[in-house]
């Protein structure tokens, strides 16, 4: 059994729309070189680290080697065959998404149905916790948000 973790933030901005988990959403999203997806990129920097593939940004760096504003569900997908996925199982995947921009769990049913359509497992395996940072900081001062991934990988 192989353990993962991953997180990111992002900057929000009022010019991008919310795209969260591969799901968007009507509200403020995120500045990024792609489309400023937290989760996934959270998700697949703990794939990587599970199978030990170094990190998301050696694949696709923040810069012009990267085609701009590009969908973070097809970076998901590039990861998936960087770390042989369909080697694997998902035994769980525990998410904290820490926001005090947007609220967290009405979003959590769509974007857990949604990863599940992506990694190829039940919801049940997928959990996603919502919190805040009690109003202090870049978090609390609803500049950015923070997602933060567990998960088991296991022998398909
Ligand atoms: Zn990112």
């Amino acid at each position: 059994m192989l353990i993962g973790h991953g997180w990111d933030l992002h900057q929000h901005s009022a010019n991008r729309n919310l795209i969260l988990g591969g799901v968007s959403f009507d509200e403020e999203g995120f500045k990024g070189h792609s489309d400023g997806d937290i989760l996934l990129h959270a998700i697949c920097d703990a794939l990587l680290g599970a199978i030990g593939k170094k990190d998301l940004g050696y694949y696709f760096p923040s810069d012009e080697s990267t085609p701009k504003n590009i969908s973070s569900t097809n970076i998901l997908s590039e990861i998936l065959s960087v770390i042989e996925y369909e080697k694997f199982s998902l035994t769980n995947m525990d998410i904290t998404i820490i926001s005090e921009k947007f609220n967290v769990q009405d979003k959590a049913e769509k974007i857990q149905k949604n990863l599940s359509e992506l990694l190829e497992v039940s919801t049940e395996k997928i959990n996603i916790k919502g919190k805040s940072s009690d109003h202090y900081g870049i978090i609390g001062d609803q500049k950015a948000s923070l997602a933060i991934v567990s998960l088991l990988l296991d022998d398909a």
